[in-house]
């Protein structure tokens, strides 16, 4: 059995959703959909409640515009028999959320909880509707089975719950087609709607993978496959056939938006594999994740870079200890939620400096303080400073540390050209090399990475 993603790329469109129809009903059993909202449409949903709490966005207006497009694809591409209940269910959540909008407005207000609501009706509604699309394809709501519990203030996928339920929900083998919304959550305790992150469908469909040891995992998008870095940025990057969990990992999480970081961990856990397709080009062969490294090709696999970074420096006697410095650092950002994208240290001159999203700085500096409050009194930590306007670019392959003169390499590609570099990773994964820029310098510096260590190599 197959558990299929189709992002809001795929699901965006009467033409897009022609082409998932196809895609599922030629499949040669029955297999789990998962589906994210309509392309834009939970950006739509947040911008205009946040319009509608300060009173900058017409939201009838906007209410309109989305009634108007689900109900232009329920009348297109619904079959008849179906168009009725379809048009009421959906209609039935576009009052509650057109009374949300009203009430947000009122108060003046949009409280946590209330946005968390109102987002999710991307997926309760397009998966209503692909359901009925999808020739003889049932629903299943997602609420029912994804669960998330509080870590510190986030909601997180309640991993135990959601595979007792996930087991629950679907009898295998399974009968039909099933159709479910990604993304979407409910708090485990209190039951109220939550979510898993932004682009959180992908993990949905691997937290149900996971849960039902599904053959497959189909991440199916707007490209051809992973690439070799972000096509946006770089126009020739090419498709990488074959890559490993560990190799998708550290791209995602240094910025590759292809799939959702957390989405590889289940799936990885089952050594389930990983396809990403493409939903407007089916016939291309697309990537396959997978654990095996041994038969890849020894190249470095992609580059990727996450922009909107800040360094925090502590510098002082301290930082020459740097294993307990690095687990007291690590320790107090993991209890505050606070994901470090990279170490580095420098013996000489007695510094240590993390990495990690410029939104977060501010408070991670306040707890380091607070961490080495002893440490600056005496004098043995000098300081903590915080640097923003920069930006990581991550070269990966795995193994790649072990490979020598890779950090020589991108360091000299880089500063030949001028572009500076402010910190060479010292991090924990063996499958990657990164490298901290001025943000100013990121595009130029991916390019010219890439050109350097994949355009020269052969394409496999
Ligand atoms: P979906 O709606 O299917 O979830 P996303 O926009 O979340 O789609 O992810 C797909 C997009 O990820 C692509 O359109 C592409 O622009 C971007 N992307 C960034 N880095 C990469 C990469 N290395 N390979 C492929 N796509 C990438
Ligand atoms: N619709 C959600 C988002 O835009 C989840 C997803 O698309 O994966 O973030
Ligand atoms: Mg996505």
């Amino acid at each position: 059995m197959k558990v299929l993603k189709f992002g809001g790329t795929s699901v965006g469109t009467v033409e897009s959703l022609r082409n998932v129809k196809g895609i599922v009903e030629s499949l040669d059993e029955p297999a789990i959909v998962v589906v994210s909202a309509l392309g834009g449409l939970t950006d739509k949903l947040i911008a205009t409640a946040r319009g509608a709490a300060d009173g900058s966005v017409d939201h009838r207006a906007e209410m309109a515009a989305i009634r108007a497009r689900h109900q232009h694809i329920i009348d297109t591409l619904v079959p008849g028999q179906l168009r009725d209940s379809v048009t009421g269910r959906v209609n039935a959540m576009l009052n509650e959320l057109a009374n949300l909008y009203l009430g947000v407005s009122l108060i003046n207000e949009l409280p946590p909880k209330t946005l968390d609501r109102i987002v999710s009706f991307g997926e309760r509604m397009s998966s209503v509707i692909v359901a009925a699309i999808i020739d003889g394809a049932e629903h299943r709501d997602s609420l029912e089975f994804i669960k998330t519990e509080r870590w510190h203030d986030r909601n997180i996928a309640d991993r135990r719950t959601i595979e007792t339920k996930v087991r629950e929900q679907f009898g295998l083998p399974l009968k039909n087609h099933v159709v479910t919304g990604g993304f979407i959550a409910r708090d485990r305790d209190t039951d109220t709607i939550t979510n898993l992150g932004r682009g959180g469908s992908d993990f949905t469909a691997a937290l149900i993978a996971s849960a039902l040891d599904a053959d497959s995992l189909e991440i199916w998008t707007d490209v051809d496959g992973f690439m070799t870095a972000d096509p946006r940025i770089i126009p020739d990057a090419r498709v990488i056939p074959h890559m490993t969990f560990v190799e998708s990992m550290e791209l995602c999480l240094f910025g590759a938006k292809v799939i959702y970081p957390p989405t590889i961990y289940p799936v990885f856990n089952k050594n389930i594999p990983i396809r990403i397709l493409n939903t407007h080009n089916p016939a291309a062969p697309g990537t396959l994740i997978t654990d095996n490294s041994a038969e890849l090709p020894t190249t470095v696999r992609g580059v990727s870079s996450v922009r909107g970074i800040a360094m925090l420096t502590l510098t002082g006697q301290v930082t020459s200890n740097f294993p307990e410095v690095n687990s007291r650092t690590f320790n107090a950002m993991a209890r505050a939620g606070i994901d470090v994208l990279l170490v580095t240290h420098d013996d000489e001159s007695r510094s240590y400096s993390i990495s990690l999203k410029e939104s977060d700085a501010p408070k991670a500096a306040e707890i380091l303080r607070t961490e080495f409050a002893p440490e600056l009194s005496s004098g043995d930590l000098k300081g903590i400073s915080a640097d923003t306007g920069m930006a990581v670019l991550a070269v990966v392959r795995e193994g790649v540390r072990k490979l020598s003169g890779l950090g020589t390499r991108l360091l000299n590609t880089l500063t030949r050209e001028g572009i500076d570099v402010l910190g060479l990773s010292d991090g924990a994964s063996e499958a990657t090399v990164a490298a901290v820029v001025n943000d100013q310098d990121i595009i130029r510096a991916l390019q010219l990475v890439h050109d350097s260590v994949i355009k020269s190599s052969p394409a496999k």
